[in-house]
């Protein structure tokens, strides 16, 4: 496998964080927003530009 983590990040589009392994999202709370498109992301990463 290549290092392809760049590909890998949360499908949330609010979101900035890497997905977790095996996964579309970083969290939880971004899988739960799936299909809505929200201005800031409830991940709770501190590195999560969505954060607010
Ligand atoms: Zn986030
Ligand atoms: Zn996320």
């Amino acid at each position: 496998m290549a290092d392809d983590r760049d590909k890998n990040q949360c499908k949330n589009p609010s979101c900035s964080c890497p997905a977790q392994q095996g996964g579309k999202y970083c969290s939880a709370s971004c899988e739960g927003s799936g299909g809505t498109i929200e201005l800031d992301c409830d991940c709770g990463h501190e590195t999560c530009s969505g954060n607010f």
